[in-house]
């Protein structure tokens, strides 16, 4: 069994000098690299990214995983930016990392408190950084580190612990009311309102990863005619031409074994060895909702579908999405502007911590604040989506696809921080 270190301390990590480089790339050095070290072994239990803070503190979750390196956290940290930046929040973009294994901590609640204890005390230090759930880490984990920060600062009114809380504590249950399945289907709606050979009633939609985003996303769009033609999770994957029932699948798809249990009709099951090539069925819509590197060189030429729209975080890259918008004439839908809506959560509540006026204001429009929220996601992600499709109409001859102008638009908006959609 994994022994926890006492205590944790951090280890700013050198940045290469980028000065004497010949070209510029779209990443710019973070702000602060930060490794976290057992000062007993010197073995590295994880990493801390602020990537950016001219929009405010670095907002971005905890991610728990055996394999997560500073790579990795530095990567996510800089979408972090991005999503925050387009989404008019005033928060920058930063993310954590713990290396550990999530099964082993789920099975010992006692030691991922112990954990989260001493993660939370090193944080501490890192003042620009406002931690969140990721993958292996849930409200109760951002609860503990919020409770350790009020005992330190003397009050509960403070954003420095975190955000995504348990709803009972003044937390907006992100995965609960399915925010950021709101924000996906928020942006297939207005990509049909702009489109008019793009019809959702009918339409054929495949989901790799059928967890909080993707099963509510597959509710959300089933509800609109659209027909679930093929589902994936870590257990394997379902294809049926006619659609499969998405209220089974949601049923029994926190069983053991997960959606494997779907008792309706299938024409084919792919096991794990065959799973992704879920990605490759004909389909007016794919959204991966799983993994990072869902679509990459390996299988773009064998997707079929008409749209992506990425659900997970950095499912896809940018020579990809280039290949695919303008070689194969799909356009995939950027992660960091239709897979807002958890991060958009993130920052209502700390706002309505901050603010009791504005707390009641949200509360005001009713079911503890979800109208609000659904309502502010559904503006935010159309206007940009609309925003973003006008921009590239306009280009002349020109082939610039979705996530560049995305980008850019996220980088005009981080030269201006007084502009908040909150
Ligand atoms: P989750 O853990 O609830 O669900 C993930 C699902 O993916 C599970 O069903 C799992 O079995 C499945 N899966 C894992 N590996 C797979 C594989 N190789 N092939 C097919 N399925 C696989 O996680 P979630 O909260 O639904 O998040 C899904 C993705 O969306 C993640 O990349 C996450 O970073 C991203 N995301 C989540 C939120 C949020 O609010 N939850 C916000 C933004 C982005």
């Amino acid at each position: 069994m994994t022994q926890l270190p006492k205590k944790f301390v951090l280890e700013l990590c050198e940045s290469k000098d980028e000065t004497n480089r010949f070209s510029a790339s779209d990443d710019r050095t973070p702000e602060q690299l930060i490794r976290v070290l057992d000062p007993a072994t010197g073995n590295i239990w994880g990493f801390v990214v602020v990537d950016d803070t001219r929009r405010g503190p670095g907002l971005g979750g905890i991610r728990m995983a055996p394999d997560v390196t500073l790579w990795e956290v530095r990567r996510l940290a800089r979408a972090m930016t991005l999503k925050n930046s387009a989404a008019n929040l005033p928060f920058g973009g930063g993310k954590a990392g713990i290396v550990c294994d999530p099964v082993e901590m789920a099975r010992n609640p006692g030691m991922k408190r112990d954990l989260i204890g001493i993660f939370a005390e090193v944080l501490f230090s890192v003042e620009q950084y406002i931690p969140a759930p990721d993958m292996g880490t849930n409200e109760k984990d951002i609860q503990h580190i919020y409770e350790h920060y009020s005992e330190r600062l003397g009050t509960h009114q403070h954003m420095r612990g975190g955000a995504s809380r348990l709803p009972d504590k003044g937390g907006i249950p992100i995965d609960e009311w399915g925010l950021t399945a709101h924000s996906l289907f928020a942006a297939v709606r207005t990509v049909e309102e702009l489109e008019p050979d793009f019809k959702l009633k009918g339409a054929q939609v495949v989901i790799q990863g059928y967890g909080n985003v993707g099963s509510v996303t597959a509710s959300k769009l089933s509800d609109v005619g659209v027909v679930i033609t093929g589902v994936s999770d870590i257990h394997g994957a379902l294809w049926h031409p006619h659609g499969l029932n998405v209220e089974e699948l949601n049923s029994v798809r926190r069983e053991p074994g997960g959606i494997s249990n779907y008792s309706g009709q299938v024409e084919k099951r792919f096991g794990l060895d065959q799973i992704d090539w879920l990605l490759e069925t004909p389909c007016d819509i794919l959204i991966p909702a799983a993994r990072p590197d869902a679509i990459t060189a390996r299988n773009a030429d064998r997707i079929q579908c008409r749209k992506i729209f990425q659900g997970a975080n950095t499912p896809s890259n940018k020579m990809t999405e280039y290949y695919l918008q303008n070689r194969r004439n799909i356009v995939s839908y950027s992660d960091f502007i239709v897979n807002v809506g958890g991060v958009m959560g993130c920052a209502v509540e700390l706002k309505m911590t901050m603010e009791q006026s504005y707390r009641e204001q949200v509360l005001l429009q009713g079911e503890d604040g979800k109208i609000y929220m659904e309502r502010l996601i559904t503006n935010t992600v159309s206007s940009n989506i609309r925003t973003l499709m006008s921009r590239l109409s306009d280009q002349k001859d020109g082939d610039r696809i979705f996530r560049e102008e995305a980008q850019k638009l996220a980088q005009e908006r981080l030269d201006h921080p007084d502009d908040i959609w909150l």
